[in-house]
């Protein structure tokens, strides 16, 4: 049997893409751009619907971040281009399998999971992790079922200052009627009119000079009606570590402290609604009272240079105490590992070298397989920053290939995935399916006033794929 060239138009080159979040898509648009390659790229997703953070992450209140779909949508729109929804990877298939169907593998997996505190009382009732909550106003089905009682006090802590605790931050503490006209799920919506959380605490463990939010997120609260954000004066007195910091820091940094210093100046405000930003302030203990969060307790920080690092808090001993009725740990989202892929509990990725997966067990390359996204960098970085990453990693894989020779495929080669999920009962969705579907969600919103309003179950989701399909 003759060969050919791998990517030449007599053999096209199988990609597999585990994941359709925003670093999927970025990896199929760089395959798609590669001149003279021939390319069939399947994506993978155990949703039935494409997009990860973009449908399940970005805040309702941000419906323009959420119109880069548009762009998945063009990318999708390729004929080479296909989607596999309701597929879990390490159930539905497994790595082998893929092996035995592509010529390579990328994973595009995110972090799907949440760090812990790791302080005592993390279990008490009242505390949560931003990813339930985010997952859960953005009707993810992993998380819709999750109960967050929005009426059982006034106040609520956000332990960390990136820009989840941001979203947190907003949807908590802003009137629910500025909601009412997003994709929020409708049982949020339902809870948050009910809510009785007047004041947010926003606990950082470091300065403002060093807090982890843009300073768009932060304006944009600080502009929300009827919410007054409140900095103490005091902490805009920067210490001299800060203050040098700040000297080499990026525009962002800067733009950011001089926001929260004219915000300082305004005072406390006239608003019920109110969001205090607390800096130097690590969570020691969450202390409870018959099982419940009653307070939160806080350890006053020192910063630090640190010779070539960033800048670190020390405890100073000295502690406070908060009195909160909730809890959202909003400190970082982490990766969780893929049955047959190597992965690094330290942080918690998948190791790898620009791209190339790497089994650290014997520290070589895993043949074909690739990552991208926060699975391969951790989970840092806005959605664009997933175009870089996304191409550098295609790039490796594009280097690899050159002078692969492949044999001519079997006609029916395309049908290698679907064969093996049918015979395996799995009822997969494709990108039409998606289209139909959202078509529906949409047009649901447009009764409504809404721009659209999401099915929040995999079996609601199915079920209307199968009633659609019929049409
Ligand atoms: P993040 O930006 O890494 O922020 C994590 C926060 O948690 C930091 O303030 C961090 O403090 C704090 N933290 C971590 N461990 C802690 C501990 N043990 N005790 C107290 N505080 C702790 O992560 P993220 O907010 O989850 O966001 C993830 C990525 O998504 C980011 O790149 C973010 O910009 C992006 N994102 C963007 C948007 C948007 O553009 N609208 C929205 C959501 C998310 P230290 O800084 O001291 O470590």
């Amino acid at each position: 049997m003759t060969d050919h060239a791998l990517g030449d138009v007599a053999r096209p080159l199988r990609v597999a893409v585990i994941g359709s979040g925003p670093s999927a898509f970025y990896a199929v648009d760089a395959l798609q751009r590669v001149g003279g390659l021939t390319v069939r790229t399947d994506v993978f997703d155990r949703l039935p619907t494409p997009f990860g953070l973009v449908r399940g992450g970005v805040a309702p209140d941000h419906q323009k971040i959420k119109s880069v779909v548009r762009v998945y949508e063009q990318i999708a729109a390729h004929p080479s281009f296909r989607f596999f929804g309701h597929v879990t990877v390490g159930r539905d298939l497994t790595v082998a399998d893929l092996m035995q169907c592509y010529d390579c593998v990328i994973y595009a997996v995110g972090a799907e999971s949440d760090r812990r505190l790791g302080v005592v009382g993390e279990d008490l009732l009242g505390v949560h992790s931003a990813t339930a909550f985010v997952g859960w106003y953005n009707g993810h089905p992993d998380h819709r079922d999750h109960r967050f009682d929005l009426t059982s006090g006034r106040r609520a802590a956000v332990v960390g200052n990136g820009n989840v605790a941001m979203d947190v931050v907003r949807v908590l503490a802003q009137k629910p009627e500025r909601l009412q006209s997003t994709d929020i799920a409708d049982h949020a919506l339902e809870s948050l009119r009910q809510s009785t959380v007047r004041e947010v605490y926003v606990l950082g463990r470091r300065g403002p000079a060093q807090a982890a939010f843009s300073p768009k997120e932060i304006e944009e609260i600080g502009h929300l009606e009827g919410v007054d954000l409140v900095v103490d004066p005091a902490d805009m007195e920067l210490d001299p570590v800060s203050a040098a910091h700040l000297e080499t820091a990026g525009k962002s940094a800067q733009r950011s402290v001089r926001f929260l210093t004219e915000q300082s100046a305004k005072g406390h405000g006239a608003n019920e609604r109110k969001v205090w930003l607390r800096f130097c302030a690590s969570p020691v203990e969450l202390v409870g009272t018959d099982g419940r969060l009653s307070a939160v307790r806080v350890e006053r920080m020192r910063l630090m240079a640190d010779a070539g690092g960033p800048v670190k808090a020390v405890g100073t001993g000295e502690i406070d105490t908060i009195p909160v009725d909730l809890l959202f740990k909003a400190v970082g989202y982490r990766g969780q590992p893929l049955p047959g892929v190597p992965f690094d509990e330290r942080s918690a990725t998948i190791p790898n070298q620009e791209g190339r997966v790497l089994d650290p067990a014997t520290n070589t390359l895993v043949p074909r397989s690739y990552v991208v996204g926060w699975a391969k960098r951790g989970p840092t970085g806005l959605i664009g920053t997933n175009s870089p990453d996304s191409k550098e990693t295609v790039a490796s894989l594009i280097r690899d290939l050159t002078g692969v020779r492949a044999q001519a495929l079997p006609a029916d080669d395309a049908e290698c995935i679907p064969n093996l999920l049918r015979a395996r009962g799995v009822e997969f969705v494709d990108y039409d399916d998606w289209r139909r579907l959202d078509a529906h969600e949409i047009a649901q919103g447009a009764k409504v006033g809404r721009p659209r309003v999401k099915l929040t179950t995999t079996a609601d989701m199915l079920r209307v794929v199968r009633e659609l399909r019929q049409r």
